[in-house]
């Protein structure tokens, strides 16, 4: 290894250190922190990002990158990781030392106020509180794309910052091809007969929920000495590097049973940003290729294990003893009917396996639109219901229950909705590509067994960390590109036995 690699790992390592210790406070500010602590808590973060800026976009990274990608022209970074830290590196520079510091600053100026106006315009279900404020974050966002190389679409710019070389015409023709499947999926579960699932909306025990979900991602694989499980308002996992892995879960009264899979769905993002080489702690090669394959990790553990047959076939007897009153006469089949029940809905959070998709692409074409400057941020009510309605036959009755649900729009984050979808149709492509190397794997889950599942994981996907872009490490392990084929599939079996279509 080079003399000026070791040198650049040296730089790239404190850089890493930074962030991560902006992590653990990050961590804390959700989980422990009195309300009080928020001023000083905004000030540390704020100084540990600007030093961890300035470490890494200076100009002798910089120099010693120029001289490294000479250094490695002719390498692969398919195959070499030394090469394969020098690109992902280079990228992130290039990006960093793009955007002016000045930019950076006025950003998390705009979108501080326009977090608050959100809040504010959301409690009191008014748009025309958060109108102005959206308007100057599209209007960023705009300018954000011309700090950049012209790209085929100026979507483009804003995806790729998410998921690293994915383009806007390739998101354009995977949804064009999923939406009117499931349009008509949801349309004929919703001509059959409805599924019961009132015993899922009875008091549950949150100690006894937390505990059934500590003893099953405990058998997925989930190492209690590298991480561990807090309450938090929003569930999020976050990693302060390979060995320290945390997740975190909320008890709703209302839906009890959402703790146990946002327990499982956390876990697959712990098990994704735990897996990465041994190699890659402390670089930029740590982590997940993208959202959507983080996403696809943590659907996966959640949906296509979680919300499984074999998987409650195996858990539901056990189940069933630690909630004998509230499941009282409910037989196993009632009860997998009732977790996997569809229902267009109006919230995106709370939407089920087969109509979520579109909730994702109502936004993504609305996030298109504004970019083109089609859509004016004052007409975004109206289209929103209008579109609600031909996608999901339902109509918000306020903006608080339709264009003002999300938070990412008020921090600026336009790009990143597709990524959720994604990340759905790359674990079911994964799954199938899993169930032909591991054809018993049913029979394995239906016995509790997950080690083989997440050993195929580990080696096919976790192990690579950020070393691919998404396209490509999907390629390489199913040998086809990002495609929709594969979830239609899944969503037409699954539902077609739950609802006898
Ligand atoms: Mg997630």
């Amino acid at each position: 290894m080079s003399e000026k690699l070791d040198q650049l790992k040296e730089i790239l390592g404190e850089v890493t250190d930074l962030r991560n210790a902006s992590a653990v406070l990050g961590w804390d500010q959700q989980v422990n922190m009195p309300p009080g602590g928020a001023e000083a808590r905004g000030n540390q973060l704020a100084t540990l990002g600007k030093l961890a800026q300035i470490k890494f976009t200076s100009d002798e990274v910089g120099k010693l990158l120029d001289e490294l990608k000479a250094e490695y022209a002719g390498a692969d970074p398919g195959s070499d990781d030394d090469a394969a830290l020098v690109r992902v590196t280079a990228r992130d520079y290039d990006k960093a030392v793009r955007v002016p510091p000045e930019f950076v600053a006025e950003s998390a100026i705009v979108t501080t106020k326009a977090h608050e106006a959100w809040m504010e315009a959301r409690q009191k279900s008014d748009f025309s509180i958060f109108q102005p404020h959206l308007e100057k974050v599209v209007d960023l966002v705009k300018k954000y794309i011309t700090f950049f190389p012209p790209a085929d679409h100026p979507y483009d710019t804003l995806l790729d910052d998410f998921e690293p070389g994915m383009k806007t015409a390739d998101v354009k023709v995977i949804f064009d091809n999923l939406r009117p499947k499931q349009v008509k999926l949801i349309k004929a579960i919703s001509q059959s007969k409805q599924v019961k699932d009132d015993f899922l909306r009875k008091k549950y025990n949150e100690k006894k929920l937390w505990d059934f979900g500590v003893n099953v991602v405990t058998k997925f694989g989930y190492d209690w000495s590298k991480g561990r499980q807090d309450k938090a308002p929003h569930p999020f996992c976050t990693s302060f590097g390979l060995n320290d892995v945390r997740i975190t879960t909320r008890f709703e009264p209302d839906h009890p049973t959402a703790m146990l899979f946002s327990t499982m769905h956390e876990t697959g993002h712990a098990l994704y940003d735990g897996g990465s080489h041994p190699s890659y702690e402390r670089t930029p090669l740590m982590g997940g290729a993208s959202l959507a394959i983080h996403e696809s990790q943590s659907r996966m553990w959640e949906n296509l294990v979680g919300r499984s047959m074999p998987f409650w076939e195996h858990f539901y007897p056990e189940f069933k003893k630690t909630f004998p009153a509230q499941l009282d006469g409910v037989s196993l089949k009632s009860f997998y009917r009732a977790i996997n029940k569809v229902e267009p809905s109006l919230i995106r959070v709370n939407a089920d396996e087969a109509t979520y998709n579109l909730h994702i692409m109502l936004r993504l074409e609305l996030e298109i639109e504004m970019v083109e400057g089609k859509v004016a941020v004052k007409d975004l009510p109206e289209i929103w219901n209008t579109r609600m309605k031909v996608y999901l036959g339902i109509t918000p009755p306020n903006d608080a229950l339709g264009v003002l649900q999300d938070i990412h729009w008020s921090g600026g984050a336009i790009g990143y909705f597709s990524t959720y979808a994604l990340g759905n149709l790359v674990s079911a492509q994964l799954w199938e590509k899993i169930n032909k190397d591991i054809p018993d794997l049913d029979e394995q889950i239906r016995k509790g067994r997950f080690d083989a599942l997440l050993t195929w994981l580990r080696e096919k996907v976790h192990v690579h960390g950020r070393k691919f872009d998404p396209q490509d490490l999907v390629r390489k392990v199913t040998g086809s590109k990002i495609d929709a084929a594969p979830y239609v599939r899944y969503l037409t079996k699954k539902y077609s036995e739950v609802y006898g279509l």
